[in-house]
């Protein structure tokens, strides 16, 4: 059996409790060594095999995973934040349909979750956004076209950049370029909920020189939208005094809206 486990944004007790207890259990760890927390692997029970994915290749790992399959061990391929977001799993899980190998996941908190409690921040305010773009630029992978930056700025939506804060300047450019505002503000969170994680709030036209001035180059989200600013909004209908729900009467009896 496979398990697929989501190690959360990086502190350590940031692990669902069924995660921790797939550690726990194991017979072997594969751990995506440059993201996960190396402090989770103190869950792992004595004995455990641990290997960290960064050295190896899909063939490697998964010949891990089939040498332990043939011996009836249990192994927990631990990836960083959710493993459904850049996490390179499909690929694993094909070779796992292909073999008849059982496997299941377990969710993780995404580093996206963790930016934003990192900056006490709502991504959906009402009467300024009510949707998240989670999104890269192209590196090494590519990014439909329809989905470039480009287009996706389109919406105003508020935009979380995986990946890409190895090119500040090259986003900047590209979101400036598509008509976003110089003012619009971002938020650069490294290493969200790690000992050493920073994070800094600028405008558009600073993302880069801010980026630059602190060093970050990798391991950080880019946050782009009107949200960021966390003023401005709406109050929310649903905890509004007037406003009657399923569960509560209001002041005024207005119960359809929800
Ligand atoms: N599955 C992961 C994302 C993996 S892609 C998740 O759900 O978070 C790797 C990228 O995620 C990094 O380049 C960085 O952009 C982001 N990332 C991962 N952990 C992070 C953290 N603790 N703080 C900020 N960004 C992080």
């Amino acid at each position: 059996m496979v398990h697929f486990v989501g190690a959360g944004p990086g502190a350590k007790d940031l692990i669902t409790l069924r995660g921790k207890e797939l550690l726990e259990k194991a017979d072997i760890i594969i751990y995506a060594g440059s993201l996960v927390n190396p402090e989770l692997l103190s869950f792992a029970r004595e004995g455990c095999e641990i290997y960290d994915s960064k050295e190896l290749n899909l063939n490697e790992v998964m010949d891990i995973i089939l040498k332990a399959e043939e011996a009836g061990k249990t192994t927990v391929r631990l990836h960083t934040g959710d493993p459904s977001l850049y996490g390179a799993i499909r690929e694993q899980m094909d070779i796992l349909d292909e073999r008849k190998i059982s496997y299941d996941l377990t969710p993780g908190v995404s580093s996206f979750c963790g930016a934003a409690a990192a900056l006490n921040m709502e991504y959906t305010l009402p009467g300024i956004s009510q949707s998240v773009i989670i999104t890269r630029m192209e590196g090494r992978t590519s990014v439909p076209e329809r989905e470039s930056v480009e287009e996706l700025a389109k919406h105003g939506a508020t935009m979380v950049f995986f990946l890409s804060s190895f090119d500040t300047k090259g986003l900047s450019e590209r979101l400036l370029a598509s008509g976003v505002s110089p003012q619009m503000p971002c938020a650069i969170v490294y290493k969200a909920t790690w000992q050493d994680e920073k994070k800094f709030i600028c405008a558009l036209k600073d993302l880069h020189e801010t980026a630059e001035k602190n060093n970050i180059h990798k391991t950080a989200l880019i946050i782009v939208g009107e949200a960021v600013a966390q003023a401005g909004y709406e109050k929310s209908r649903l905890y509004a005094p007037d406003f009657s729900t399923e569960y509560r009467t209001g002041t005024q009896n207005n119960a359809k809206e929800k």
